[in-house]
């Protein structure tokens, strides 16, 4: 049985060109970039490449790139690092209920540490409201977080917009672009943001390495302390196969996005299209265009969403109910029900996100299999009250 793979959002397979790139800096280019022997410049050489690639694709300065473990830990300095450089000015951040784990993780761990959090609600389709930004600023706020996607239901948010409010002011502004790099363009001074987080698994990389875009003259403090790498704010030696993975696989999401974004958005179409026609009681989560060319979320009424995905995985096909790091906890997704959705709408969600490897023929056999499991599992639910 041929595997289709419908979980990008999740995370990607790394290009077989990615991989080669990195080989040699296991071996023969094993040199540690502070050495300043050859060996070591080699490899100092191919991170430098690497930055440059990483700033060029979104607008930034070399300089301004500095490499982290993925995304998580891009996202974690930021939020960590504009807090406690910046506590005599203030102690607010104002963030959204919809955050990645990444997002909410370190704003509860400050909370707990006397920073003041407000969490914005967003509407039916996930969006954050630009007069509730504007609302929730004070004088003692000193960064805006906002993803720039939603990873669960592909919403894209007016971050442009909110970055225009963030500057006017005087308020730093963060964004998780996590999930939009290699989708939609990336671009620091387009988005006004002062601090971008992205992640080499998502866009056919390697995992554990990414990267945080810091606006020169942003202040932060350092988040690793030890050595003097990446200018002395995130200390260890650098991970030079990934980061040479994470240069290449952002030299591929550079030159394939923009006819990449086309061919999913029509193959996320038909697949929306179909199963609507053919599943009753289904419904689209997330904004009906302002979303991700390969996000797929929906709900579907008086199933379980793991009943599904099991039942998809027998037949070879992957999906997600929710986050990757959620999926393990049967709770409903903060994200759905932060849009309104009642527990039982939430916990019947299946989310497809589709990638490079996906046809056309992969979605007709989603649409040709999934209306049969709903159908089966209505037939023996404890939640179906309304019988069709
Ligand atoms: N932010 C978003 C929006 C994500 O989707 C993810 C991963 O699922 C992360 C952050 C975390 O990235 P990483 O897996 O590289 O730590």
């Amino acid at each position: 049985m041929r595997r289709i793979y419908l979980d990008h959002a999740a995370t990607t397979p790394t290009y077989p060109e990615v991989v080669k790139a990195m080989l040699p800096y296991f071996t023969d280019a094993f040199g540690n970039p502070s050495s300043i022997y050859s060996y070591g410049q080699e490899a100092r050489g191919a991170v430098e490449e690497a930055r440059t690639r990483v700033a060029e694709l979104i607008g930034a300065r070399s300089e301004e790139i500095i490499f982290t473990s993925g995304g998580t830990e891009a996202d974690n300095y930021a939020l960590e690092g504009v807090a406690y450089a910046n506590e005599r000015k203030g102690n607010h951040i104002i963030t959204t209920s919809i955050e990645h784990h990444a997002v909410m993780g370190v704003c509860r761990f400050l909370e707990r540490r006397g920073f003041r959090i407000t969490r914005l609600p967003v509407d039916k389709y996930g969006l954050v409201d630009l007069q509730d930004v504007k609302r929730a600023i004070t004088d003692k706020t000193i960064l805006i977080s906002v993803m720039h996607a939603n990873n669960q239901v592909g919403t894209i948010e007016p971050v442009e917009e909110i970055g225009k409010i963030a500057r006017e002011a005087g308020v730093y502004f963060h964004t998780d672009a996590v999930q939009t790099l290699g989708h939609v363009p990336v671009n620091v001074d387009k988005l006004k943001v002062d601090l971008l987080a992205i992640s080499a698994h998502k866009f056919y990389g390697p995992k554990g390495v990414g990267a945080l875009y810091v606006r020169k003259g942003t202040r932060l403090v350092s988040f690793m302390h030890g050595g003097e790498q990446e200018k002395r704010r995130r200390a260890g030696t650098e991970n030079v196969p990934a980061i040479v993975g994470l240069g290449k696989a952002v030299e591929f999401a550079g030159q394939e996005m923009g006819k990449e974004a086309e061919r999913l958005a029509y193959l996320r179409d038909k697949l929306i299209k179909g199963l609507v026609e053919k599943i009753d009681h289904i419904r689209l989560n997330g904004h009906p265009t302002r979303r991700l060319p390969n996000n797929v979320n929906v709900s579907v009424d008086f199933v379980e969403g793991e009943s599904m995905l099991l039942n998809l995985d027998l037949e070879g096909i992957c999906a997600s109910t929710g986050s990757a790091c959620s999926s393990a906890i049967l709770e409903p997704s903060h994200v759905l029900l932060a849009l309104g959705l009642p527990p039982e709408q939430a916990h019947g969600s299946l989310r497809f996100t589709l990638g490079r490897e996906n046809t056309e023929a992969d979605v007709e056999r989603v649409l040709v299999v999934l209306p049969g499991i709903v159908a089966k599992l209505r037939a023996m639910s404890p939640l179906l009250k309304t019988p069709k």
